[in-house]
């Protein structure tokens, strides 16, 4: 997702733009080795979706089967003292479909560019840098024949997810590694598909089951895929492992706080296998901080930041960043040498786009005592305020939607330190 965004970006700054991808690309929706997350639940936020594409990508969603929801109304999210949360039509619509649609739908924007070659069964082994580190020159990998090769690139984007391409080169070229802010979640996730039952009646098209923290970690999302399915993904944090086999996920779902997701799939017919993945941590690597950084290098995505899945960050986050390259790219092609000085300004930029999904997923990461990593230092107060935010939220539409619009991505967090606000939120505090 972050290669593919990017490639789009790049394409208007750059002659040629070559995307190597070790799978073999599939022509239709559906999963390849790469990216095993894919079987997961894949939420696309409002401010990904924004940063993908104009109203004609949406179109291009729907016409593939998308479903279109209401946000606020169409999913039924339940939480400790609200179940449900309030259902209101808060002002825009999100689209739900799998994570092989959407990725395809992006890689059928970028085909649409003449000066884009994607390259499947190209895996990348290591990236070339020139005598002394000061810059990355060339990318070598092997091709679908098993030849090595190399290509020379005067910018290159490590989008390859782990990001050890980049790791390994700064090691090569004797820089310092870059510093990791961790949050050790420990999630287990398995996931499994349904058939929608033809004479289900409900007044939701996905839900959303929130655990009941810290006592218990266990939650489910199950949201509406193409093809008239629910993808429900279970979590379960530390102790609480899930299990990989269908009456134990049947079993799992039973044992959710409330039984609105059990009692839908019940008698669903099951029509995947329960796919598990397993997520030690939440991981930013603070790139910024290596001084200087080779030009002519840029890692992108869960290159620099691994999230938490349960919020459903990472694309948003990865199309948020091409975005911003975008916007530097056009600022710097008035410059005599543009490349100079990119790496920084992206890594600032980057940072910027990172710190409110990072600290939105900080505190109820922190809720589980278990959870190891550093806490936020004000963390006991911004837990406070949460929970009056979320209280005036529950009262008020227009806190409601502005609070939905910090968790999706398309406001900054700054926003809810409003004075006005502020000052309501202790008020409902101090009331309760
Ligand atoms: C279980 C799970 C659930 C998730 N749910 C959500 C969600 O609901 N919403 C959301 O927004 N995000 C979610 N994410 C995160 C999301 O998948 C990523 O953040 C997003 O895909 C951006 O990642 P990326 O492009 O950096 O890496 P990826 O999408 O993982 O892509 C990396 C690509 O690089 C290729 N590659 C790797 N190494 C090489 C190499 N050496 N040479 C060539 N190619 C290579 C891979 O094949 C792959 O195509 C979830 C993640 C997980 C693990």
């Amino acid at each position: 997702m972050a290669g593919l965004s990017a490639a789009r970006v790049l394409a208007d700054y750059f002659e040629h733009v070559t995307v190597l991808e070790r799978d073999i690309l599939p022509e239709d929706a559906c999963h390849r080795s790469g990216t095993p997350q894919s079987k997961h639940v894949h939420a696309l936020l409002g401010g990904g979706q924004r940063a993908l594409g104009d109203p004609a990508f949406e179109e291009d969603l729907v016409t593939a089967g998308a479903v279109p929801l209401r946000v606020g109304l169409d999913v039924r999210i339940e939480m400790p003292g609200y179940d449900p949360f309030p259902q209101r039509d808060l002002g825009w619509i999100s689209y739900s479909m799998s994570r092989p649609l959407i990725e395809l739908a992006v890689r059928q924007r970028v085909a649409q560019y003449a000066n884009i070659a994607v390259r499947s069964r190209c895996r990348v082994q290591e990236f070339e840098a020139a005598p002394g580190g000061t810059a990355v020159t060339a990318v070598k990998f092997e091709n679908g024949a098993g030849k090595s090769q190399s290509l020379r690139a005067d910018l290159i984007v490590d989008a390859s997810g782990r990001g050890n391409l980049t790791l390994a080169l700064l090691e090569a070229i004797g820089r310092t590694q870059a510093q990791e802010s961790v949050i050790e979640v420990d999630i287990g996730y398995p996931t499994a598909t349904f058939a929608i039952p033809a004479d289900m009646s409900v007044d939701w098209k996905g839900v959303r089951t929130l655990a009941l923290a810290p006592q218990r970690s266990r939650g489910g999302l199950m949201l509406p895929l193409e093809g008239n399915c629910w993808i429900l993904t279970l979590g379960g944090r530390h102790a609480d492992r899930p299990p990989g086999d269908g009456d134990g996920f049947l079993a799992y779902a039973q044992q959710l706080r409330t039984p609105t997701i059990y009692n839908a799939i019940k008698r669903a017919e099951r029509v995947s296998e329960v796919a598990r993945f397993g997520f030690p941590a939440s991981v930013w690597r603070h790139f910024e901080q290596i001084e200087p950084f080779p030009r002519g290098l840029l890692p992108i995505g869960d290159a620099i930041c691994r999230f938490n899945p349960v919020y459903g960050q990472g694309m948003s986050v990865a199309a948020q960043e091409a975005v911003l390259l975008h916007q530097l790219l056009r600022k710097k092609a008035e410059e005599a040498d543009p490349l100079a000085g990119l790496a920084p300004a992206f890594f600032a930029g980057a940072s910027a786009v990172i710190e409110t999904p990072w600290a939105v997923a900080a505190v109820p990461d922190f809720a589980f005592p278990e959870t190891k990593g550093e806490r936020p230092p004000d963390f006991e107060r911004t837990r406070e305020f949460g929970v009056a935010l979320t209280r005036l939220a529950a009262h008020d539409p227009d806190v409601h939607k502005l609070t939905a619009e910090v968790q999706a991505l398309m406001k900054p967090r700054s926003v809810l330190r409003d004075p006005d606000l502020v000052e309501r939120v202790r008020t409902m505090a101090t009331a309760a």
